[in-house]
């Protein structure tokens, strides 16, 4: 089954929350995957103090115009919807940058002058920790696109050959082409939220790109005890989720030790996981570098990250999962 962590907007979040219920489930099925599809800027490693390794380059097919042979027809410069292409006097250009390799110019050049090259654009990396298999995608400086490198993590996800039945995927924020990428064909989507104008207004977004693809969604409110002139009312955000039949899956409350053990460098995964088996988040019976109010602050995130597993085993155990219908051959080129 796979499961996506996504959110209208960035902050809400999201990586905490995917970060630590791969840490929990981890221990609850003994091995899960975790796929880092922020690739604009992959922190999941962080937050788990993992070291991913190298595990291979991202690369684009983009084309290479062979003037001798070009009449300047001009219908590869019609064809490109990313405006790459460009027809000056007699000679076609590329610019490469806006490229996203869909090969749509040379599948109509009629003269054989457009032929391609590979150029790198981002790269793979992975390592395995404490049951998670982490591969994380990074997409290099500079460069634009960032769901061909989304859809390379993906397809190293399901060429990896392990005994893991779950894989998690922390989506990049927004809307755009590289939240599709991540969270397409999955089985479920939990939308990271926060009660704020801001935050509903950027769920609402979410919540009907998913719509747009089918996904089944549920939602968790980040952040929910948060009240001040710069948040919505309490009753806005439940209303839009009653309306939309989008089940809370969990609150978190906003507690001030949570940032501070993000701040001072603790794994927060591993404190929630830790606290979780000794009962229920039990703060008093947290081992580790947090101290007591720490403890107490990071308890009712792992209360709420709890309820979060909970609801992923019991879909795990109910549905039979799509896994097998995302075969590599239905994706599009890179
Ligand atoms: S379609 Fe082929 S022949 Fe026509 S302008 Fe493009 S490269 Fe040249
Ligand atoms: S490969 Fe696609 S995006 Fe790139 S130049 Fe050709 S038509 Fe445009």
């Amino acid at each position: 089954m796979i499961v996506a962590i996504a959110s209208g907007k960035g902050g809400t979040g999201k990586t905490t929350v995917a970060t630590c219920l791969a840490r929990l489930l981890a221990r609850r099925l003994g091995a899960v995957q975790l796929l880092d599809c922020d690739v604009e800027a992959p922190n999941c490693h962080i937050l788990l103090q993992a070291q991913p390794v190298p595990h291979a380059e991202v690369q684009l097919p983009v084309p290479v115009v062979d003037s001798a042979t070009c009449n300047a027809c001009g219908a590869c410069v019609e064809a490109c919807q990313m405006n790459a292409l460009a027809k000056i006097r007699d000679r076609v250009f590329v610019a490469e940058e806006l490229c996203h390799g869909c090969g749509a110019c040379s599948d109509v050049c009629a003269e054989g002058a457009i032929t391609e090259r590979a150029r790198t654009i981002g790269r793979i990396a992975r390592v395995v920790d404490h049951g998670i298999e982490l591969i994380e995608g990074r997409l290099n400086v500079g460069q634009p696109a960032g769901a061909p490198v989304i859809r390379a993590v993906r397809r190293t996800s399901r060429e990896s050959a392990d005994d893991r039945n779950l894989t998690i995927i922390d989506s990049p924020p927004g809307t755009s082409c590289s939240m599709v990428a991540a969270v397409r064909e999955v089985d479920h989507l939990l939308l990271v939220t926060d009660p704020t104008p801001f935050g509903l207004h950027d769920l609402k977004l979410a919540d009907q790109t998913a719509t747009e693809l089918g996904l089944s969604r549920a939602v968790i409110v980040n952040r929910c005890d948060v009240t001040g002139p710069c948040h919505a009312k309490d009753g806005d955000l439940r209303d839009y989720c009653r309306r939309q039949s989008l089940e809370i899956v969990a609150e978190i409350p906003d507690r001030r030790g949570i940032a501070e053990a993000h701040a001072t460098g603790q794994c927060l995964p591993r404190l929630v996981a830790e606290l979780h088996s000794r009962g229920e988040g039990s703060a008093e019976n947290a081992p580790g570098e947090a101290d007591d109010a720490q403890k107490t602050a990071i308890a009712p995130l792992a209360q709420a990250m709890e309820a979060v597993a909970d609801w992923v085993v019991g879909r795990l155990q109910k549905e039979p999962s799509r896994w097998s219908a995302s075969s590599p051959e239905s994706e599009p080129r890179p």
